[in-house]
């Protein structure tokens, strides 16, 4: 894991490399819509699959993005472009044979350990210039077991890595720099809670969220909207207590593994609870998407309460 550690600090690196320098998004097709891509979605999946490649050289590895994608959609100037930040930020030349198979190392394998890779969590959000993490968890037979979440933008932008080992949850420096274990909060009283949810209107029902908190008694907490997997770092080291996720009427939006997997595993080991809407586990057994339509995490204090108020606005 220190290796797979070492690989999304890089992958920071270059993903602010890239918002500074050279900042450029593309579409790409994601079942009924379209979703934006930068070259650094590219570069920082090169980065931790290569990564992969050379210290899990069996694993199955789940990703968002495809060599196959990068070769169609990212025209000959700016694969230059990614190979050319990958050799700044890696310290040695990289062929387009390599970047490609990098990118899709894994893919396709089936194995007792499943990488699942976000590269860049909260495009949007990179793209806007607000908050998006680099995250990798792990699964061990379609169950979460580790994570790794780096958040550029945490603090201000003063950013940290977050990430488990030994059965507890850790917040380090972004770049270089030793880890302190951390853990949810012991927040219990309501005009203390920070409640965190999507800045994108069209991820998450922004209305039933409210609605659920009110009907939980939480109707006074502090909202906090970020985009990516930060809100689930800000519950684990206890900088928030209540990340929902509910989805808008009518949506039939299925949640990709690595949108979760790395969260989930830093709120877990924090001593937090994540379930899905009914309270239940949620399922990473079933390939790129979750079972699940929503979730809820918290540092366990009135879970149970928000699980309750949940079922009722989704019932109505
Ligand atoms: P967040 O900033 O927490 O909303 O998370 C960003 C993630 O939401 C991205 O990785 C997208 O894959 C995912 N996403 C995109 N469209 C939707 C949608 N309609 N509903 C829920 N999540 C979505
Ligand atoms: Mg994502």
């Amino acid at each position: 894991m220190k290796a797979i550690r070492h690989a999304i600090r890089q992958a920071a690196t270059l993903c602010r490399l890239v918002q500074t320098h050279y900042l450029i998004a593309q579409t790409k097709a994601a079942g009924d819509h379209k979703e934006p891509v930068t070259i650094a979605d590219y570069g920082s999946q090169a980065i931790i699959c290569r990564a992969l490649q050379r210290y899990y050289p069996d694993d199955a590895v789940v990703a968002e993005e495809s060599g196959e994608q990068f070769m169609q959609l990212v025209a000959a100037e700016q694969r230059a472009q990614v190979r050319q930040l990958l050799a700044q930020v890696l310290g040695e030349p990289v062929s387009e044979a390599e970047l490609v198979s990098w990118l899709d190392f894994g893919a396709g394998v089936s194995a007792h350990r499943t990488w699942v890779i976000d590269p860049i969590d909260g495009t949007k959000g990179f793209i806007a210039r607000r908050h998006y993490v680099i995250a990798c968890g792990l699964l061990l037979e379609g169950q979460v077991a580790e994570g790794v979440i780096a958040a550029p933008g945490y603090r201000a932008g003063e950013g940290a890595l977050f990430y488990t080992q030994g059965g507890a949850s850790w917040r380090a420096p972004l770049t270089s720099g030793r880890g302190e274990p951390v853990t949810v909060s012991q927040r219990n009283e309501v005009d203390e809670f920070v409640a965190v949810q999507s800045v994108e209107p069209t991820h998450a029902s922004k209305s039933r969220m409210r609605l659920a908190r009110e009907r939980a008694g939480l109707g006074e907490v502090q909202v906090r909207e970020l985009d990516s997997m930060e809100k689930y770092a800000l519950v684990a080291c206890g900088d928030a207590d209540l990340y929902m996720r509910l989805p808008r009427p009518g949506s039939r939006y299925q949640h990709k593994i690595w949108d979760h997997a790395a969260g989930v595993a830093l709120v877990q080991q924090a001593g937090g609870m994540v379930t899905g809407l009914d309270g239940g586990r949620l399922d990473f057994s079933r390939g790129d998407t979750l079972a699940n339509e929503g979730l809820i995490a918290s540092n366990g204090r009135h879970h149970e309460r928000v699980v309750e108020a949940v079922q009722q606005v989704m019932g109505e």
